[in-house]
This record gives structure tokens, C-alpha cells and sequence, in this order.
């Protein structure tokens, strides 16, 4: 039996499904006072992804880039009412969204392992909603690649680092156990990132300063044996970088042994093995196999399941692909009052936090503008006399003019490489920008992330763990 909770009152309600950069940029911004606001998502917390690739190794930890959402609903002017759970289903009609409870375990990949969270149990209910936004994000493509949803790990959330952190340490202290040159011992420390977008070279440069800077004080035999492999389809990685920058990333790779193998898409994952086709000069192909001992899989991202429910039940989204069809105010096409933010919405600008971050803010405001025009329309209805209501007529009219269109405005792209370089395409003004690569790049990295850390206390952690890192080093423990 589903259960229906009014969320209710005389204002009208928004419900938010997801607490990541779109929803939580919304809510941070948006004067709760004015709505009655509940949040809808599996994880009680927003998560700073920038750092995401920094967490496994230990150079941030994961309680760093993570804030409680009920912190940040508590600095809003109002009341904000958070559920943990998983939007399951949306009945546009009826303006209601049905929720079941759950905890996000992993990030959720394919059909072999859907959703982003295991539910615990069968508790379910409807919220109504009179405007409802979403900002579900997207969950880790896998193309379907036989082996990939069940052997290798991703990095997209929070406990995704904690596996990556566990399989990495328990990867090392096996192969200890092999006696050297042993083929065992060889395979385990074979560890193989594949996609190189910024997740997968962010992530690689990380894994390489753990060896080069910690591991090889602990474990110096083990540091000099474990091989760092990055695998892209592309001819380059960083795709989304200009030309000088991804021939940068490709010597900063060289330079510090990370094995970079281009041209070479992996078509199936066993326990142990990855299969890869490499694109050979004369246009042939040549089968890889390559051992490894952790797989860490970051080729971008594919629609949730709830997103793609939404495609195939409204006929305007029947066409829809990456993400949600809105209109220039971020509203979903076919409907009247449901929005989409961030990777769930396909607005034509890359599936980046920035952008997330923009649209966030961007409906905030327009809620605000909203609210007004609603209260002016109210306020005209009961005016006494024409004087009175032109006067309101002349507000109302003014109020309307805050209804804006959604512009994106692209600040530029950073990406860290390991060994304390970086690149940056940084975009000053409309028209002129600035390619940096190395370690001065690497201070701006630095300095952009920490200024968008959501909040004072995380500025603070993140900082403090940089420097612990460099006074004592990573920890290296398991746990
Ligand atoms: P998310 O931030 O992914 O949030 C989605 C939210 O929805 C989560 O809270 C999730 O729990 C919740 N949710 C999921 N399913 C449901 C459901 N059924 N019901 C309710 N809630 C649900 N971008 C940059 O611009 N700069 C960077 O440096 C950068 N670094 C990145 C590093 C990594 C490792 C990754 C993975 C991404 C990075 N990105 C970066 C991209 C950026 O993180 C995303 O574009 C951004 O998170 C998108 O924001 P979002 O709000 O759409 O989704
Ligand atoms: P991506 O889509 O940017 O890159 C994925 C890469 O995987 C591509 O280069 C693709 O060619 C490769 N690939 C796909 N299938 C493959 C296969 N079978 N074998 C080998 N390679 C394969 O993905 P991402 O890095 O996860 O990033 C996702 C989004 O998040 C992007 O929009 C990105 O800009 C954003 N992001 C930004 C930052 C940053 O700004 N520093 C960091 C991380 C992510």
C-alpha cells in the first residue's frame, strides 16, 4: 500500500530530488521562506566531486569533501524538510513522486547492477509537488562491455572511493605475499584506469604520486614494481582540452611512468584480464590482453533510470537521449512545472559542476521572481480601486522582467596530472582565454578548488589535509 503525504500548507511546495551540485546549489540560494521545501535524495550529503580523484590515495579524505545537507538547509532563511530516498517513480499528471527509502551503496551501473542505491526496505510513499526539481544527475556508462559492471570499480561517489581504497591497499599487501617476478605478484600490481576524460587522468596522477611519494617509503620493492595504466580510445586524452595541453598531459604521463595507451578501446573485463583492441598506424587492429589487478572503469556518464523513465513517458521526450529536453528556463519539455538541472538535463553544455552549479543558481532566482509575480497577482485581485491597481499592475509588470532565459558562462576547464602539474584552459571575459600547463597551473588547480569548496568548514578541511599530506605523508592504512 503506498501511503500519499501532503507536503502541504498554504505555500506551494518544490520538492528537489538530489543533493548534488544542482539541487544543492538551488537550495543554497533559493529564500525557503517562500516555498514549503522538501529534498528527496539517497545520500544524506553533498559531495565535492572535484576531489573525488584525490580520495582513494588519501590525499583529501572522504569525510572532507562531503557536507551533511541538513547543514546547508539549515543556513537557508526557512524550513527545508529532507527525506532519504530514492525517487523511484514520477506521475506528471498527478504531480506526484513516489520515493522508497534507501542508502546510496555505489554508483549504479547498466542493467546488471541499476540505481544508484540498494533499498533497504519496501517502505514506499507519494509526495505531491506543485513544482518539482530534478537534479538526479547520471550514473557511470559501461557501453554494455561484458564484465565491466561486475569487476571494475568506478569513481562518481562517495563509497566508490572507499572500494577503490580498499581493492588498491588489499591489491598491495597481497602481492607482498608472491615471491618476486612471480606472475601473481606482477598482475595484482598492475593497476588499469580506463577512459581519459578528467576523471581518468585526474585519478591516474593521483595513483602515481601515492606510489612515487608514500609507497615507495613503505614498500620501496613493491613502489618499483607497480605499473600505472591508463587506457584511452582516443587518439589523446583530455578530449575537451586544447591540442597543447593534451600533448602537455601526454609528456607529464611520460615523465612520470604512467603508461599511457592510446588508440585502444577495451571490449571485455574478466577477474583478472582486460581485452582491448589498439588501433595500429596502418589501420589494422591488434587484440591486448592485459592483466590487472584493480580496474578503475571512467568513461562518462549514462542517464539514470528514473531519466530514462521520463523519456518514455512523455511523448516530447521520446527522442531524448543524454539527458532531459528543457527549454531555455530549464523546464522540462511536455511539462508544466518540473525542472532539470545538471547531468539529468541536456542544456547543450557539458555534464560539469560548473554548469550544474549555474543552473542551480539560475532557478533559485527564477523561484524568487516567481513567488513575486504570484503575490502581485494576488495583491492586484484584491485592489480596491484603479488607482491601487495600477500601481500593482506597474510592479507586477516590473517583477515579470526578472523572468530571465538560462546562459551558461563557461570559467574554463583545470585538470590535475600528478607530480604537482596541472592544466588549465581559463576563459577571461567573453573573449579572451589563457592554455597553462605545470606547476604553477597546478597552484591556480589548487586555488580554484578550494574556492569552490560549498563551505567554510570544507575550505578548511581540504586545506588542512593538503597539508598534513605534505608534512607526514599519505595514510596508508586500510581502513
Ligand atoms: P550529482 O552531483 O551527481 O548529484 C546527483 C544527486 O542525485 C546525488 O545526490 C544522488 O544521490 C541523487 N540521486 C540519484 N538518484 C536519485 C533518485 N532516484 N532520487 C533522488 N535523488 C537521486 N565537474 C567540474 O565542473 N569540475 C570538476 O573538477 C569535476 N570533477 C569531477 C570529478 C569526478 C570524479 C566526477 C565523477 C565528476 C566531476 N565533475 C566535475 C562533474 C560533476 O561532478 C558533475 O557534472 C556534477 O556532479 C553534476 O551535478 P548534478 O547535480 O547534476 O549531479
Ligand atoms: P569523459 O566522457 O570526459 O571521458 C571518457 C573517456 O573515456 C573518453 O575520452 C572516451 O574516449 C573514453 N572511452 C570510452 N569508452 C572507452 C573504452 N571502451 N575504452 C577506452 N576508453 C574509452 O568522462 P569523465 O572523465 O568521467 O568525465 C565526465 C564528465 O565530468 C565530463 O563532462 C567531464 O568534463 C566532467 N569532469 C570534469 C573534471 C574537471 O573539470 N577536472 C573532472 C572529472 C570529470
Amino acid at each position: 500500500q503506498t501511503a500519499l503525504t501532503t507536503v502541504g500548507g498554504p505555500k506551494k511546495n518544490v520538492v528537489i530530488l538530489g543533493t548534488g551540485w544542482g539541487s544543492t546549489s538551488f537550495l543554497k540560494d533559493l529564500d525557503t521562506t517562500l516555498y514549503n521545501v522538501t529534498v528527496v535524495s539517497p545520500r544524506n550529503y553533498f559531495l565535492f566531486t572535484p576531489l573525488l580523484p584525490s580520495a582513494p590515495t588519501g590525499t583529501v579524505d572522504n569525510k572532507t569533501i562531503i557536507e551533511p545537507i541538513r547543514s546547508i538547509a539549515k543556513r537557508t532563511p526557512g524550513v527545508v524538510n529532507f527525506l532519504e530516498a530514492d525517487a523511484k517513480d514520477i506521475d506528471v499528471e498527478n504531480q506526484t513522486v513516489t520515493i522508497h527509502q534507501a542508502t546510496t551503496e555505489h554508483s549504479g551501473v547498466s542493467k546488471e547492477d541499476s540505481g544508484s542505491s540498494v533499498v533497504k526496505d519496501t517502505f514506499e510513499q507519494k509526495i505531491n509537488y506543485d513544482y518539482l526539481v530534478m537534479g538526479v544527475g547520471a550514473q557511470p556508462t559501461t557501453f554494455g562491455i561484458p564484465g565491466v559492471a561486475k569487476y571494475a570499480s568506478f569513481l562518481k561517489e562517495l563509497p566508490d572511493s572507499v572500494q577503490v581504497r580498499k581493492k588498491l591497499l588489499s591489491a598491495i599487501e597481497r602481492a607482498s605475499l608472491y615471491p618476486v617476478g612471480s606472475p601473481e605478484r606482477k598482475r595484482l600490481l598492475s593497476f588499469v584506469v580506463v577512459g581519459g576524460g578528467p576523471t581518468g587522468v585526474e585519478f591516474a596522477g593521483e595513483l602515481q604520486d601515492y606510489v612515487d611519494e608514500d609507497l615507495h617509503k613503505w614498500m620501496p620493492e613493491i613502489a618499483d614494481e607497480v605499473k600505472v595504466t591508463l587506457i584511452e580510445a582516443m587518439p589523446n586524452v583530455l578530449n575537451a582540452f586544447s591540442k597543447k595541453l593534451w600533448s602537455y598531459a601526454h609528456e607529464v604521463f611520460t615523465e612520470t611512468n604512467i603508461d599511457l595507451v592510446l588508440n585502444t578501446a577495451v571490449k571485455n573485463v574478466t577477474d583478472t584480464t582486460i581485452t582491448a583492441q589498439k588501433k595500429l598506424a596502418d589501420g589494422k587492429t591488434e587484440t591486448l590482453e592485459i592483466p590487472y589487478g584493480v580496474l578503475v572503469w571512467a568513461t562518462g556518464n549514462a542517464p539514470r533510470d528514473l531519466t530514462k523513465s521520463l523519456f518514455q513517458k512523455i511523448p516530447e521526450q521520446n527522442t531524448a537521449r543524454r539527458g532531459l529536453l528543457v527549454d531555455k528556463t530549464l523546464k522540462v519539455d511536455g511539462t508544466d512545472n518540473v525542472y532539470a538541472l545538471g547531468d539529468c538535463a541536456f542544456t547543450g553544455n557539458p555534464p560539469t559542476a560548473q554548469v550544474a552549479h549555474q543552473c542551480g543558481e539560475y532557478l533559485a532566482h527564477q523561484f524568487k521572481v516567481k513567488a513575486d509575480i504570484a503575490d502581485l497577482q494576488q495583491e492586484l485581485i484584491k485592489a480596491s480601486n484603479s488607482d491601487e491597481q495600477s500601481k500593482v499592475q506597474t510592479r507586477l509588470e516590473s517583477a515579470k522582467k526578472g523572468l530571465k532565459e538560462f546562459k551558461y558562462e563557461h570559467m574554463g576547464a583545470l585538470s590535475y596530472l600528478g607530480a604537482e602539474k596541472a592544466v588549465a584552459d581559463l576563459v577571461w571575459g567573453k573573449f579572451s582565454s589563457t592554455s597553462t600547463g605545470g606547476a604553477f597551473t597546478y597552484l591556480i588547480w589548487r586555488s580554484v578548488y578550494i574556492q569552490m569548496c560549498m563551505s567554510a568548514r570544507m575550505k578548511a578541511l581540504v586545506a588542512s589535509d593538503w597539508a598534513k599530506v605534505s608534512i607526514f605523508g599519505r595514510d596508508t592504512s586500510k581502513e
